[in-house]
């Protein structure tokens, strides 16, 4: 067996080599490949992101604008702020506050709105309530207009922010008021009904016997009213009570509660006076309406009343009670021959 000559071995290792080379080539051409796929795959993605990013982009302008559209044709003011600062508004912000868009966005609530335009009752700028709020705002012509505030809690331009709606509650209020005033008055002469004596009464009673004050009460019922209504006719007898309302209304302080009862049948409460001063006011009261002439359509016409006086007591239950002894005292003067002032 021959040695191999030394040529021969380098051959052999040479080749060997360039084998080895060719494989490490072909792997490296292999990962080229699949690294440029890589990249194509990796750009492909970049253009889909990019493209949905676009896309994105677009459908939040028009979201945007959407929302700026629909803010803008709603009736509620609209306030988004965060950290007492206006972000943005919408048109009924500005028509409510009577201010300029310039002079809202970018401010303090605070020093814009708080001070001009709302009373702080409600700390609206830093609490969400969806619980609607009912507060006074001031307006920048330093008129003031009753509304009602609700807060949610918003992402606006990534940030954490509120958004307020402010919604003008005058009308609402003037029905409110209406309402009340109709549940509250009677029809004919206008002074207060029964309704309202008896809760205004009674909340007069819980005062006075809280503060240990006096309290009286007087009623007062029109002597033969009948005979009027017989003799003039029933429209006349309604101008006796209202020319008998209006007297009484003139003579009661302002602090008293005056009302029909019913019929020809008034009552006054009188917070603070005791029974020596609800009986000089009741005596006055007489004599007035007894030398009061009415001038109706028939001509003029007289009459008197009888009125029954009392006081609050130890032991008294409620504004009812006090009626009804008060009831007592002008029943009293009914039967002692009408047109006095008998004490109960
Ligand atoms: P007295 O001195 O005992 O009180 O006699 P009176 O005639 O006033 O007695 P009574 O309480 O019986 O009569 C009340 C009358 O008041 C009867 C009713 O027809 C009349 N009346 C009740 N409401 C009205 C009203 O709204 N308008 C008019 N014109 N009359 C009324
Ligand atoms: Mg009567
Ligand atoms: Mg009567």
């Amino acid at each position: 067996m021959s040695e191999p000559n030394l040529n021969e071995f380098d051959e052999k290792a040479r080749k060997k080599e360039l084998k080895k080379i060719a494989r490490k080539l072909q792997r490296a051409e292999e990962r080229l490949v699949d690294y440029e796929r890589l990249v194509d795959r990796t750009q492909h993605l970049l253009n889909t992101r990019i493209q949905e990013v676009e896309e994105a982009r677009t459908e939040l302008s028009q979201s945007e604008t959407r929302f700026r559209n629909l803010a803008d044709a709603a009736f509620e003011a609209i306030i988004i702020h965060s950290d007492d600062i206006i972000l943005d508004c919408n048109e009924a912000t500005l028509n409510l506050y009577k201010m300029t868009k310039a002079e809202l966005v970018g401010s303090s609530l605070i020093d814009r709105i708080q001070t001009q335009i709302l009373k702080p009752e409600y700390d609206w700028q830093h609490e969400a309530t969806e619980k609607p709020v009912e507060v006074t705002h001031l307006i920048s012509d330093g008129s003031t207009v009753p509304v009602e505030v609700r807060s949610r809690s918003i992402e606006h331009k990534g940030k954490e922010s509120l958004v307020t709606a402010v919604r003008d509650i005058t009308m609402h209020k003037e029905m409110q008021a209406r309402l009340e005033h109709i549940a509250n008055s009677d029809v004919l002469t206008e002074v207060g009904n029964r309704r309202f004596f008896m809760e205004m009464g009674q909340r007069e009673y819980y005062r006075t016997v809280r503060y240990g004050q006096p309290l009286s009460l007087l009623m007062l019922d029109v002597d033969h009213f009948k005979k009027i209504n017989d003799t003039y006719g029933h429209d006349i007898g309604d101008e006796a009570l209202k020319a008998l309302a209006d007297i009484c209304t003139a003579t009661l302080r302002n602090s008293d509660i005056f009302a029909r009862l019913g019929g020809e049948e008034f009552a006054a409460i009188l917070p603070g006076s005791d029974i020596n001063g609800a009986m000089i006011l009741s005596e006055r009261l007489r004599e007035k309406v007894e030398q009061m002439v009415t001038e109706t359509t028939s001509g003029p016409i007289k009459f008197t009343v009888s009125i029954g006086v009392t006081q609050q007591v130890e032991g008294d239950e409620g504004i009812e009670m006090i009626l009804n002894r008060s009831d007592g005292g002008l029943y009293g003067a009914k039967a002692n021959g009408r047109n006095r002032v008998v004490r109960a």
